[in-house]
């Protein structure tokens, strides 16, 4: 079986096999948007990834890949909660931290699901699973995947690499280049630029949106940049040279607070002067 016959989504694909050829690979990746089935198809591809013994994994042939494929690989675990939520219990985030530093059985690593940890992970369960996703064992890997990190706490979302599986929408040049616009002067320490940058919001509404989801999509590439994840975006390169991944968090923050303002009908004039003062205070801060 071709691994493409298997996860054919190609815009995922592309981006988790970047995310390997980076050659940096994270031990906390998490997994974004899509469908439920799309977010499983991709955490199978990767642990194929990882424990694929051909010289171009994922292969989907060789013994490894085939156990990945058919849930039988014992190296390959899933955080099954418990009861009908299907809540990933404090304890059971314990177990699992504590299985992580027994040495891989027949894999070359140790692959965790943890899946839609937004629904199933709650704070405790996060909070307790901070130490392990901070420093865990060698040659061992935790997936998780979510509809929106949002319920996350940004502690978990700074020791991930978040990966998102929304297929990219066709942007008009425009409305990227207005993005990048701001974000580049979120850079600069001068508040005049950013103020003439943020002035194309202040408009229709609809605009205002697709341009600061283009701001946060910028900012969320910075965050992988940090990772050394190659996102191919200029712009999202220097934001991380001089952002740290806290302020780009915030940054992110931010821009959602924005575009929740933006739906509950807000005043578009002043949401432009308050995005431009938290932007300030965010970026510029030492
Ligand atoms: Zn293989």
């Amino acid at each position: 079986m071709e691994s493409g016959l298997f996860l054919n989504n190609e815009n995922a694909k592309k981006r988790i096999d970047a995310l390997f050829q980076s050659g940096r690979i994270p031990h906390g990746i998490l997994l974004r948007g899509g469908d439920e089935e799309l977010r499983k198809d991709c955490a199978k591809y990767m642990a194929m990834k990882f424990q694929c013994i051909s010289q171009n994994p994922p292969c989907g042939k060789c013994g490894q890949c085939v156990k990945v494929m058919s849930d039988c690989h014992s190296d390959v675990i899933t955080a099954k909660g418990s009861g009908k939520t299907g809540i990933i219990s404090i304890e059971e985030i314990r177990r699992i931290s504590a299985d992580s530093v027994i040495k891989a059985n027949e894999g070359k690593y140790k692959v965790y699901f943890l899946f839609d940890v937004d629904k199933k992970l709650m704070r405790e369960g996060q909070n307790a699973f901070l130490k392990t996703l901070e420093e865990p064992p060698e040659k061992v890997v935790f997936i998780m995947t979510c509809e929106s990190e949002k319920a996350l706490l940004d502690t978990i979302r700074s020791r991930v690499t978040l990966l998102s599986l929304d297929s990219k929408e066709q942007v008009s040049g425009e409305i990227l280049e207005t993005a990048e616009n701001i974000v580049l002067s979120i850079l600069e320490n001068r508040e005049f630029p950013l103020m003439k940058s943020l002035a194309p919001i202040m408009g229709d509404r609809a605009k205002a949106k697709e341009i600061l989801l283009q701001v946060k999509e910028i900012l969320r590439k910075s965050l992988s940049q940090c990772f050394m994840v190659e996102t191919g975006s200029q712009t999202a390169e220097k934001a991380s040279l001089k952002l740290n991944k806290l302020k780009i968090l915030k940054l992110m923050e931010a821009t959602d607070n924005a575009l929740m303002y933006i739906d509950q009908n807000g005043d578009m004039n002043l949401l432009s002067a308050c995005l431009c003062g938290k932007y300030r205070r965010i970026a510029w801060q030492k």
